[in-house]
């Protein structure tokens, strides 16, 4: 309990400065309720912009909602939206309603994932990888197709998916889990191929590596999570990821240590 209470307070804990390099822009953000997303939903609306919260649980996007609302921040959105069983539709009304909405969606982070079981792929029940590739990628490219009609008046508009160091190099027993990380950084290629010469959107992939949340406890249950970085230090990368001045990083798979270097101040 005790660690549970110190993770949750370091997502909500302000890691970088109050800035308005988001100011009126509306970004969505997937698995908003929780761990990596929760902290950014909270550092783009802190960084002046709409978000849009959507996730499993309802009650967990409300407390999300509550920060913002207490911060006297921009108002948020709650869209509670399980991507294991939502259909071709649900995704085509959330998109007619972003865009009736709001002028543009101007970013678009992927970021909720399940990591599923872990074993060998002989014996990986089916069911359990269809469910798997289902949340992690499908749900990404029909949330994508859905949204992009009202990501294109964007001026600059930016699509983050959410990789991890298995979906970069493979490796045993990682499963279904592992292999819908390279699809991903396959959705983000072909995509942003696709609109370098016909859109200013700008899309890249980035892995958070270990961080001190729900799925790293679930992955790695004897670590201590008191040695991992907390989500919210990830959280300079993942808003410059989000800004308009990132506009030459397109295509990229980004390594989040790197970045979070070249953005340090000197
Ligand atoms: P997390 O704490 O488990 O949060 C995952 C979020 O995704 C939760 O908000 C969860 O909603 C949501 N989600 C899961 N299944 C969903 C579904 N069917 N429908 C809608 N929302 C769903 O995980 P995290 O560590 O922050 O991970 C965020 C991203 O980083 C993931 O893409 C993960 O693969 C990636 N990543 C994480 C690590 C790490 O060490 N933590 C390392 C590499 C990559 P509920 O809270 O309602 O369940």
């Amino acid at each position: 309990m005790k660690i549970e209470a110190a993770r949750t307070a370091e997502t909500d804990e302000l890691s970088i400065p109050v800035n308005d390099t988001l100011q009126d822009r509306t970004i969505l953000v997937t698995g908003a309720g929780d761990g990596i997303g929760k902290a950014a939903a909270l550092t783009y609306a802190r960084s002046g912009a709409t978000v849009i919260l959507l996730g499993r649980t309802q009650q967990k996007l409300e407390a999300v909602y509550d920060v913002i609302a207490r911060e006297n921040l921009p108002e948020a959105v709650i869209h509670p939206l399980d991507l294991a069983i939502a259909g071709t539709d649900d995704y085509d009304l959330l998109g007619r309603s972003v865009q009736e909405q709001f002028p543009a969606l101007d970013g678009l982070l992927h970021n909720a994932s399940e990591l599923g079981a872990l074993g060998p792929i002989q014996y990986y029940a089916p069911e359990a990888w269809m469910k798997i590739m289902q949340i992690n990628v499908n749900a990404a490219f029909l949330l994508t197709r859905a949204l992009l009609p009202a990501m294109l008046p964007s001026p600059d508009a930016r699509i983050l998916f959410t990789s991890s160091s298995v979906g970069r190099k493979g490796r045993a027993y990682w499963g279904a889990y592992a292999v819908s990380k390279f699809a991903t950084e396959g959705l983000m290629q072909v995509l942003a191929d696709e609109l370098t010469e016909t859109s200013n959107i700008r899309v890249n992939s980035i892995n958070p590596g270990a961080t001190r949340t729900e799925m790293r406890r679930a992955a790695y249950p004897a670590e201590n999570p008191l040695t991992l970085p907390t989500a919210a230090s990830l959280m300079p990368a993942y808003l410059h990821l989000m800004q308009p001045d990132s506009q030459l990083l397109h295509g990229q798979a980004i390594d989040i240590r790197s970045l979070l270097t070249e953005l340090q101040p000197e």
